[in-house]
């Protein structure tokens, strides 16, 4: 009786283990954020399934502090193509012939999540943009608040990211500003499901969302080298930055700070890089 008492209790103790060792990698991943700009790339790249370190925007954890929270971020420190930078106006080659790259966005389901760093939308496959005859796969977009990049030094309140990943594996990111004025209708709706604090992937059911509805008019960008804005950092990310911002209402940019914000790492130094506008 003594012996299964004992026995009782040791199943106890590595049923609890084998739960707690299951529920440590899922908890890390998804604070890793498996879909972030960077989960896509950096899954792969950084060694993703096992524990990421932990980082945040502020204090011990914050921008400053990346590059030494884990040698998988090391780039965070090291590199010398990161991301975002400062947007001095008069240094692009912008040209006044509205061009840009294709885009061929469809309507998706809307899939949402709230990672712990940032609002995200999933994207269902079938959408692409084309940059130079190459295409690449749209993944999803997130926000940020206020905006990573800057315009001769002045930040917006928000800025959006469209992240597409290529056949290789290579990354490029669409950057919108986001300025404060009339109420985003193309959004409006993805925003009445905005998660207010960490969440799983939820799928809304009869739900859709159109992110070329999202983008402005205009598709001239500022174009560089960079990298990922959020730890690991990884660099060889193709930035396109549009010029045109699009506008939120006050109401809308505030229900994202609430949920998410401030959620943006400070501009990094342009070093031997060029900007590039579209022509
Ligand atoms: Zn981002």
């Amino acid at each position: 009786m003594k012996s299964l008492r004992l026995d009782h209790f040791a199943l106890i103790i590595a049923i609890a283990a084998i739960v707690a060792l299951s529920l440590w990698p899922l908890k890390s991943h998804g604070e890793g954020g498996d879909h972030e700009e960077d989960g896509h790339g950096a899954g792969g790249d950084a060694g993703g399934g096992h524990s990421a370190a932990h980082w945040s925007y502020a204090g011990a954890e914050g921008p400053e502090h990346w590059g030494d929270l884990s040698p998988d971020y090391a780039a965070c420190k090291a590199g010398r193509m990161q991301s975002p930078i400062n947007i001095a106006a008069g240094a692009t080659g912008l040209s006044a012939a509205a061009s840009g790259n294709d885009y061929t966005y469809q309507a998706a389901p809307l899939s949402i999540l709230h990672n712990g760093h940032t609002v995200q939308l999933n994207y269902a496959p079938g959408s692409s943009m084309s940059v130079q005859g190459e295409k690449y796969d749209l993944l999803q977009f997130h926000f940020h608040a206020p905006s990573e990049h800057t315009v001769d030094g002045k930040p917006y309140p928000m800025e959006a990211h469209f992240v597409h990943k290529d056949s290789h594996g290579g990354l490029a990111v669409v950057g919108v500003l986001i300025e404060e004025g009339a109420a985003n209708a193309a959004l409006a709706e993805a925003w009445t499901h905005l998660p207010a604090h960490e969440t799983p992937e939820q799928m809304i059911a009869d739900v859709s969302v159109n992110a070329s509805a999202v983008l402005p008019a205009d598709g001239r960008y500022h174009h560089y080298k960079g990298s990922l804005t959020t730890p690991p950092c990884s660099e060889g990310v193709r930035w396109f930055v549009l010029a045109e911002p699009i506008s939120m209402s006050a109401a809308q940019i505030k229900k994202f700070e609430d949920a998410a914000g401030p959620n943006a790492r400070p501009v990094q130094p342009l070093n031997a890089r060029l900007l590039i506008g579209s022509d």
